[in-house]
């Protein structure tokens, strides 16, 4: 299977970004392929008419009885839940089913790869993974639940020296061989519980990027996280801890060596090795463990510990995560319209000394805001609401720092101008999904760096 579809027959169910990567890689082999989504085939537009020009067959709707059954693979896209009547029933009836990671691992295996798991601080560990390998000079893809589609990466598999991917949970549940030289999980908190029964299953979900991994392989793990480390535990290679403190916490596999956080970078010690961290793009004690991780992956990898360093300096960072958009006139304007939660408004928050301007509010998630009320104190001068939930935050502040209601975010820009002093930073870290005045967080933060860049 692995080795030939041609003439297979296999089913690409759900065509989202990477399954219609994995379509064109199946193309490529020669398999005979089907597409099923559930849109309509005009809702499907461009690709519609792509796919059904090189000849494969497009089933938009339902799910017809017994198609899954007939084929010879079924591939899913990550957005498809696996616990699918259909998807089972085609289990049952001895069809493998696959995520899309896993045909393409198909067909890179003789390159390294690189995985990173996590809650958070995914994107921006493979990002950054990504540039220490490629400040090695290996031809390195970066990718995965991030940006390209691994399966693109399979076109042209002599391409690559090193494969960093970034694996959700929700792809880590369709790989069967797939198997990481290199494995990370950074976190775990609870999330896609609408998803997953409990947070054990989620967590077990995350653990199975340790679960093929053998000889030479290692695993990276954040040393103070106790699911993680539970989890850990399950690993049957070497496994690496990162900590900001020094102390794993227990229970705990042994641990192969331990990076620790230290003021001013880290150090490695079962490398010997230290590292300085002032870059901008990776401020705060998040950024710190995301470093850490990276940095075991690409040393362990064999990224030589000057091109780590250089790497880490030079990573420039992704855009709406902490992002810095200018300094004018000594105000600094950082733009985290990532942080669509309370609890990235927190890492938010510990990444700065004080002084700040709190640019927050949008479609609000229900959680409670005082957590970053109680974080902030101290830290925040004041804080400009905007959107649906701008009164519900505004409550949350009473008394512990004046609120300017500004409603939309170039009042909000045009509020913080007017209030910042040099030394001051506005942030805008919203709490809060950006749905009720904007298309996706990313547009609200290109609009807010528009509004910046144009003071
Ligand atoms: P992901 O891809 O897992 O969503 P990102 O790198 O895009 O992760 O970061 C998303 C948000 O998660 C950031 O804006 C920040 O608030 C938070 N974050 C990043 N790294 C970490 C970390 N190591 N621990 C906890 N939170 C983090």
């Amino acid at each position: 299977m692995t080795t030939s579809l041609s003439g297979r027959k296999v089913l690409v169910f759900g065509l989202a970004k990477s399954g219609v990567a994995a379509l064109r890689l199946l193309l490529a082999k020669g398999a005979q392929v089907t597409a099923l989504d559930a849109r309509s085939r005009e809702a499907l537009g461009d690709v519609a008419t792509e796919l059904e020009s090189r000849g494969v067959t497009l089933v938009s709707g339902a799910t017809p009885p017994g198609l899954l059954e007939r084929q010879d693979l079924v591939v899913v896209s990550p957005g498809v839940p696996l616990a699918l009547p259909e998807l089972q029933a085609a289990r049952a009836a001895g069809v493998p089913v696959w995520g899309e990671v896993e045909l393409a691992a198909c067909f890179l295996t003789v390159t390294p790869l690189l995985g990173i798991t996590g809650t958070n601080g995914k994107s921006t560990t493979t990002a950054l993974t990504g540039e220490l390998y490629a400040r090695a000079g290996l031809r390195t893809f970066v990718g995965g639940n991030l940006g390209r589609p691994l399966a693109e990466a399979a076109l042209s598999p002599g391409d690559w020296d090193a494969l960093v991917v970034e694996l959700s949970s929700f792809q880590l549940e369709g790989i069967h061989a797939l198997r990481p030289h290199g494995a990370a999980l950074l976190n775990l908190t609870p999330d896609h519980l609408d998803r997953y029964a409990n947070h054990q299953e989620y967590g077990e979900a995350k653990a199975r990027i340790f679960r093929n991994q053998h000889g030479t392989d290692f695993a990276v793990v954040n040393a103070d996280d106790a699911d993680v480390m539970r989890l850990a535990q399950a690993a049957r290679v070497p496994v690496y801890g990162f900590s900001l403190t020094g102390t794993p916490v227990v229970p705990a596999p042994k641990l192969a060596g331990l990076a620790v956080a230290e003021p001013g970078g880290f150090r490695l010690d079962a490398l010997g090795e230290r590292y300085t961290l002032t870059n901008r793009a990776l401020r705060g004690a998040h950024n710190a463990q995301n470093a850490m991780a990276a940095t075991l992956l690409a040393r362990l990898g064999g990224v030589p510990s000057a091109a780590a360093q250089a790497g880490l300096d030079s990573y420039p960072g992704l855009p709406h995560r902490l992002e810095s958009v200018r300094v004018l006139e000594g105000v600094e304007w950082v733009n985290d319209s990532k942080a669509t939660n309370v609890d990235s408004v927190l890492v938010a928050l510990r990444a700065f000394a004080g002084d700040l301007w709190l640019v927050a509010g949008g479609k609000g998630k229900g959680a409670p805001y005082q957590p970053m009320v109680d974080a902030g104190l101290g830290k925040v001068k004041g804080v400009l609401t905007i959107g649906q939930d701008a009164d519900v935050i505004a409550r949350a502040y009473a008394g512990a720092a004046p609120v300017h209601a500004c409603g939309t975010l170039d009042a909000a820009v045009a509020r913080a101008r007017e209030l910042s002093r040099p030394g001051d930073t506005v942030l805008l870290s919203p709490a809060c999904a950006s749905y009720d005045q904007f298309k996706n967080f990313e547009d609200r933060g290109d609009v807010f760096k528009r509004l910046v860049k144009a003071l």
